[in-house]
Parts: structure tokens; C-alpha cells; sequence
């Protein structure tokens, strides 16, 4: 399915679910743009399940100290998971019309630097 219209892209038909603070979980995987994600044919249930993962990210860096938590890297680990699992369900329900990849979150290890 090419979507058109909805990003920085004359079309396009590759996208990305990755999790961000407060935006959409679905993007171009082209120009990397965040798409809304009831242009996607996703059930209702999968979509809230989408939302509380969102919410959830970055659920292990302390906000205040701008640093990452101490078991930081295990909640990410777990987020990660979920992640891959709900993108599963999201490729299922997508179907060949809407090639998607999944992106895991990485803000952890680039805190885990420092
Ligand atoms: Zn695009």
C-alpha cells in the first residue's frame, strides 16, 4: 500500500515501529517521518496496547538527573521485548501491503557511555 501525502516523501510504502517520548510509534522508514497511526489498519486493541508501550519509554532514564536509572539497561531490555512482540502482531495485522521493521530503542547503551 503507498501512502502518499503524509510525510516529507512524494509516497511511500516502508515504514518503521519504534517508540519515542510522545509521538506516534509507527514512522517513514524513508524520511523518518512520525505518521499517524490510524492510517495503519491496526485493531483498536492493538493500538492501545501500542500507546501504553509508548508510554513506557525511557521509563529507565531519571528525567531530573538526565541519567540513566540503575537497572536502566534491563528496563530497556524489556521494553525492547515487548516491542518486538507487539510488532509481530502489528506485521500480522499489516499484512505484505505494508512493509514495516522494527526499530529497538537504544538510548540506554548511549547513556551507559558516560
Ligand atoms: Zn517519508
Amino acid at each position: 500500500m503507498i501512502l502518499k501525502d503524509v510525510c516529507k516523501c512524494k509516497f511511500t510504502n516502508s515504514f518503521k515501529l519504534e517508540a519515542d517520548f510522545s509521538a506516534d510509534p509507527i514512522w517513514c522508514n524513508v524520511c523518518g517521518w512520525n505518521l499517524d497511526i490510524e492510517d495503519f489498519p491496526l485493531s483498536d486493541n492493538l493500538q492501545k496496547e501500542l500507546w501504553e508501550w509508548v508510554s513506557e519509554y525511557g521509563n529507565w532514564i531519571d528525567l531530573e538527573t538526565d541519567s540513566l536509572k540503575e537497572n536502566g539497561l534491563k528496563i530497556e531490555g524489556n521494553h525492547n521485548e515487548k516491542g518486538f512482540q507487539l510488532f509481530q502482531e502489528v506485521e500480522k495485522q499489516l499484512g505484505e501491503k505494508y512493509p514495516i521493521v522494527f526499530v529497538p530503542s537504544k538510548s540506554a547503551q548511549l547513556y551507559n557511555i558516560f
